[in-house]
């Protein structure tokens, strides 16, 4: 039993991981020549050296992701641990007391205390070392780096995985986690279609002490979003949203243009990220979503299936869940179409609920009316706090917990 994953981001190296727990042999292609390596890089948790800026020769396809927060719910934890019983658990941030979603005008909207206090608070780590917490698992061995897949050819009993240097990998099955436009979506399925939401998005990482902000959680504006979140070993994660509106509109590296007027530690932080250059990335999402994640002997996974998610922190944790459930298909079918159908069955639903929710929220986000905005604001402000953690954990539904 012989599978090729083609991706080795969190979702493609979780993948990997799942098929050589169910007694598969792997190798995980990764067109980038990096993803083999599983030395620590640029960590701002652990050092006060410079972050150094990312390759963005083609950050609107592939964001380097090596210098970016990510936000892990505990079902993504809990993922985690289910694919790798004895690794170390990853280090958790605590959320301070008294973090939440704000208003511009510093006014608590959503206290984040419920969720802290009942264990269903996300923490946010750099997303390169969940990286290479999954690479080691797995062992760099199983990846091959610098692989490009350019197409793929099934026959009645094989899979013919093309890459850009001629090499042919013969293969019984295929994972397909090359990220929301991978060359393998539209062999599944040729209907969904990337579309940009009109926003970017900018994610940093800061060394310990840099700045020390006054609050932690998210800030909303009217179509702009800051978030700040502490990570372990005392650094620090921001990102921001800004309505940027034309995708090829040239953007500076720092969002100063929508940010610089914003209460503390907003202007600190952005001072600070000229020298911790953030990840830019455009807020897509993939319409319509997928129809079925499987077709023959490939299987859709992680961003490749329904694109990233726009908020709410649900890409790493879906594609965790989808490698997991991935495993146990394959365990529990003998035959390989009765498992992948058996994935697809009960993966795609759940995801694509998932999927439908970040967009709900990214609604919320992306009001600007002023109108609409007060009222957004009014109804949260006003309404009970333990109130909106159910509905919080509701619109998560048992995803995030
Ligand atoms: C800047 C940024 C911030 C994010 N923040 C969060 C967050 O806070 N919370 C959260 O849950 N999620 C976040 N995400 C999304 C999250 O990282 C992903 O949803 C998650 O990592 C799963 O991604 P993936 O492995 O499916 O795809 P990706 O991470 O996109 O990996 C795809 C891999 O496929 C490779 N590839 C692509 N095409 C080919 C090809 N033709 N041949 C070979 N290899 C190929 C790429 O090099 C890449 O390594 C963020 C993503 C980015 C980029």
């Amino acid at each position: 039993m012989d599978a090729v994953v083609v991706g080795a981001g969190l979702g493609g190296l979780a993948a990997g991981l799942g098929l050589r727990r169910a007694g598969w042999r792997v190798r995980v292609l990764d067109q980038a020549d990096d993803r083999a390596d599983d030395r620590g890089g640029t960590d701002a948790a652990h050092t006060d050296t410079a972050i150094t800026a990312t390759d963005t020769a083609d950050t609107a396809t592939t964001p380097d992701i090596a210098d970016t927060p990510v936000a892990l719910w505990p079902g993504a934890f809990a993922a985690l641990e289910e694919l790798c019983p004895r690794c170390e658990p990853l280090p958790r941030a605590p959320w301070p007391p008294g973090s939440g979603v704000f208003d511009r005008s510093g006014r608590l909207l959503v206290s984040f205390d419920p969720l802290v206090a009942s264990g269903a608070a996300p923490a946010v780590l750099p997303l390169d070392e969940v990286r290479r917490g999954l690479l080691r698992a797995l062992g760099p061995e199983h990846v091959v780096p610098s692989a490009q897949v350019i197409g793929v050819r099934e026959t009645s009993t094989r899979v013919v995985v093309r890459c850009a240097d001629g090499v042919d990998h013969l293969t019984g099955l295929v994972v397909a986690a090359d990220g929301p436009r991978g060359v393998l979506g539209p062999e599944v399925d040729d209907r969904p279609r990337v579309r940009h939401l009109g926003a970017t998005s900018w994610h940093g990482l800061l060394p310990p002490g840099r700045v020390r902000p006054e609050w932690h959680g998210e800030m909303w504006g009217r179509g702009e979003v800051f978030g700040v979140a502490p990570l372990p070993g005392g650094g620090l994660a921001w990102y921001a949203v800004a309505p940027t509106g034309d995708p090829g509109r040239d953007l500076a590296p720092v969002p100063h243009e929508w940010f610089a007027r914003w209460p503390a530690p907003v202007p600190e932080i952005l001072a600070a990220a000229e020298d911790h250059p953030p990840v830019q990335r455009p807020v897509e999402g993939l319409f319509p979503l997928p129809r079925r994640y499987v077709r023959g002997r490939i299987a859709l996974l992680g961003d490749a299936a329904r694109g990233a998610s726009p908020v709410l922190g649900q890409g790493a944790g879906q594609a965790l869940a989808d490698a997991v459930i991935l495993e146990l298909a394959l365990r529990a079918k003998s035959r390989l179409d009765e498992a992948l159908a058996a994935y697809d069955q009960v993966r795609r639903p759940q995801a694509n609920r998932a999927a439908r929710r970040t967009w709900l929220a990214a609604a919320l986000h992306r009001l600007r009316h002023p109108v609409a905005v007060d009222v957004r604001d009014g109804l949260l402000a006003h309404a009970p706090q333990w109130m909106i953690g159910r509905v919080v954990l509701r619109a998560l539904g048992g995803i995030g917990s």
